[in-house]
């Protein structure tokens, strides 16, 4: 073997080495966020439809996030990424809307006893539960017409759209686990008035990872309940809810994210919309984290996607380097 060529033969095994590693510290690690359900990405053997889901593997746990908005759709995307949903700690369902919901019925029919996280909200079909003294009692009247014969029970609970689903019901912003909290806010916009929201904060130590579903409550309402956690925002991803909102909003928010929190990296999706996309992109850069369907994001100190920053799918680096090794040869 002449010089040159042992020299490129061995620069190619070190960028083999530098290449590698990063994906095998992720599978080892385990810390990463898979988008499961989205309208927009790259990967061909998945089905987009508006909706939204994420696995988010961290601190040792996995966690699905949202469940898309068709379980048909949901399984198959699922299983094009080789997710075993059997392997779950636990389910967080972010709000009522069905683009996030629908894959449950298949969750539940692969784990059946797995932990559901959903918001607590009046008479919702996640279930829910009211001390009795809620009405107004007319003790007049003949028990015949009065509500369970004049002598309700303490606390009157009724009934979720999953009875047999182990779903536990978060009032207010709640740590779930080490470091893992449940951010819980109310939407005020008309429309979606009074709809209650959880997102997902982890708190690493390089700053925190937000998950978003859809923000109803508003992105920046959420991101300021998140500082309060941590003012270190390292990540966000997910839904931003502007997918309609004008130009003039959706500077503000940017600037909001950028400028005023100092978010580290975005990787916005679903319902955050078209022209957002654009101004974050500008915004941020390369902070600016792809994030379409079945985008793998590794979580660490400077995170990465399996997609080129901003710009979609990935290039096949192995055909940059055969191309170079061609080019050599020659
Ligand atoms: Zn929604
Ligand atoms: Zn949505």
């Amino acid at each position: 073997m002449k010089f040159r060529q042992f020299l490129f033969v061995a620069a190619t095994l070190c960028s083999f080495v530098v290449i590698a590693s990063p994906v095998t510290q992720a599978a080892e690690a385990k810390n990463q966020i898979t988008i499961l359900y989205d309208a927009f990405g790259a990967d061909q053997s998945m089905t987009k439809d508006w909706g939204f889901s994420a696995l988010v593997e961290i601190a040792g746990k996995r966690i699905l996030f949202d469940t898309g908005d068709n379980a048909d759709i949901f399984a198959a995307n699922v299983k094009a990424k080789g997710i075993d949903l059997t392997k779950l700690d636990f389910v967080i369902l972010s709000h009522r809307h069905a683009d996030h919901m629908a894959g449950l019925s298949y969750v539940l029919s692969v784990n059946p006893t797995v932990k559901i996280y959903a918001p607590k909200e009046g008479f919702g079909i996640f279930g829910s539960s009211l001390p009795s003294s809620f009405y107004r009692k007319d003790e007049a009247l003949p028990a015949e017409m009065r509500y369970f014969d004049g002598k309700p029970p303490e606390v009157m609970k009724f009934g979720a759209a999953w009875p047999n689903a182990r779903l536990e019901l978060i009032d207010q912003t709640t740590e779930i686990a080490p470091g893992i909290t449940l951010i819980a806010l109310i939407s005020d916009l008309p429309g979606t008035k009074e709809l209650k929201e959880l997102s997902l904060a982890a708190n690493t130590p390089d700053g925190l990872i937000l998950v978003v579903g859809c923000s109803h409550p508003g992105i920046e309402r959420i991101v300021e309940a998140a500082t309060a956690i941590n003012p270190k925002i390292q990540l966000i991803v997910g839904g931003f809810h502007l997918v309609a909102a004008s130009d003039e909003l959706i500077a503000k928010v940017v600037a909001a994210l950028n400028e005023k929190y100092k978010v580290e990296y975005i990787a916005p999706g679903h319902c955050t919309g078209e022209p957002t996309f654009a101004a974050l992109k500008k915004a941020f850069g390369s902070r600016y984290l792809y994030a379409g369907l079945g985008t793998s994001l590794a979580l660490g100190p400077s995170i990465g996607s399996d997609a080129r920053r901003g710009e979609g799918p990935n290039f096949d680096d192995f055909a940059v380097y055969r191309k170079l090794a061609s080019r050599e040869e020659r």
